[in-house]
């Protein structure tokens, strides 16, 4: 069916969609009294209306059970995150036993680069994309200088090609060919931040770990946004934050992965605290570290439940409508996006270039022509959230959980109003 853009069939799109009520689960912001386009919930999700529900449980247990609520209010805090594994683990394609939720995303990466960033005097090289999330870069360089090594040697950054927006899989695989013996550690990030490129990630597993080498990706971009098969891929681990597409609210809890074939391991460099201990055993505070057989093993302190309840609610969302649902849907709502930004660009004669691949997931970064900051500025204005990156780059997310084909409607007449009006 070839798309149209027009109010009536973006509407008709809206009818067709199964999960188009889910966006009255969600609360918008305003903007002149009117609710926003929102294409930012690849940065901060909105928030689900059930979460204060989960908020608010905790929040009585504490009022009235105080110290008791550990063990004794409905959803017992002490093993509170248990709850999210299983229903996470269905999101990354991963064994319940292979997940669990603790901390933040960057402090949870440092925690598993100790176990899986363990550099030899001749193995001791990183390869990640150039241009990594800046928290990332920042981790890798201090890592690498914890350990004494000189992180222009150490740290293996994979280019894109002149005049391409996007990283070819042949490119990276290349590289670690290339770097070979020397490489300890593939970390990329699985959905690029700024272009949106969804990696290979089955192949560059595969090739990091027949060079012998651990490979980890950092999933922000990719939680909740893209089909993810960690155990069949055999990574070692991952790490994502549940803010961005899983809608769990400023700075919630992180997740984490770790394959199967490193837990119940004694032996595993690994910083450790209690409430990685056997849950049998915790409270008898012995001496000896017990590891959890599961991933739990990497827990260090009591659960902040204050924090993960809200990532409880969003994965009850999830679990009720499934990673193909919103895939299937992500996949249509942007091409229509793609087609409304096409279309707009014919009316204002080529302005603007959408730089994402076709490896893509939710995200269309566009590069804007000659246009600065007073278009984005325009945009927020006038009720389009969306959020500007330099040089001259807008991001466009329009999460199928809420966003609607009316919204890249109503988006696309913003945008041309916007261009016309300098
Ligand atoms: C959003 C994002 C982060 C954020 O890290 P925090 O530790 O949660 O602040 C890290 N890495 C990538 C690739 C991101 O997109």
């Amino acid at each position: 069916m070839p798309f149209q853009n027009t109010l009536e069939f973006a509407k008709k799109l809206d009818a067709e969609d199964k999960i188009h009520q889910y966006r009255d689960e969600f609360h918008f912001p305003k903007v002149n009294g009117k609710q926003v386009i929102y294409f930012t919930g690849n940065s901060l999700g909105l928030q689900p209306k059930r979460t204060r529900e989960f908020v608010d449980e905790v929040m009585k247990d504490w009022e009235e059970l105080a110290v008791e609520g550990h063990f004794h209010s409905e959803k017992p805090w002490w093993d509170y995150h248990e709850r999210l594994a299983a229903p996470l683990a269905k999101v990354v394609g991963a064994k319940t036993a292979e997940v669990t939720v603790m901390n933040t995303l960057t402090v949870n990466l440092h925690l598993l680069m100790v176990s899986f960033y363990r550099p030899t005097s001749t193995r001791y090289k990183i390869i990640c994309e150039e241009k990594a999330f800046p928290s990332d870069q920042y981790m890798f360089q201090s890592q690498v200088k914890f350990h004494g090594l000189n992180p222009d040697d150490a740290i293996v950054e994979i280019k894109k090609r002149n005049g391409e927006n996007h990283w070819r899989t042949e490119d990276i695989v290349s590289k670690i060919n290339e770097v070979g013996d020397e490489l300890a550690l593939v970390l990329i990030g699985g959905v690029n931040y700024y272009t949106g490129q969804v990696f290979d990630m089955e192949s560059i597993t595969r090739a990091g770990k027949s060079a012998g080498a651990f490979v980890g990706w950092d999933l922000a971009h990719a939680v909740g946004n893209v089909e993810l098969k960690l155990h069949d891929w055999d990574a070692d681990f991952a790490a994502w934050c549940s803010y961005k597409y899983m809608n769990s609210g400023p700075g919630n809890a992180s997740g984490v992965f770790i394959n199967e074939r490193h837990l119940g391991k004694d032996d595993i460099p690994r910083f450790e605290g209690w409430w990685g201990t056997k849950k049998e055993t915790r409270f008898l505070m012995k001496p000896e570290f017990e590891p959890m057989e599961n991933a739990d093993a990497w827990q260090i302190s009591n659960v902040p439940v204050l924090s993960v309840a809200p990532y409880l609610a969003s994965l009850e969302m999830f679990e009720e409508v499934g990673m193909p649902t919103l895939i299937e849907k992500r996949n249509k709502i942007v091409s229509y996006l793609e087609f409304v930004l096409h279309e707009i660009d014919k009316e204002v004669e080529s302005t603007f270039e959408i730089i994402t691949s076709e490896d893509r997931g939710c995200q269309l970064s566009v590069f804007l022509h000659g246009q600065g900051r007073p278009l984005f500025d325009y945009l927020m204005k006038n009720g389009v959230i969306t959020d500007w990156r330099e040089p001259n780059v807008i991001r466009l997310a329009p999460a199928p959980f809420y966003c609607s084909f009316e919204d890249m409607y109503r988006f696309g007449q913003i945008l041309k109003a916007g261009i016309l009006k300098k």
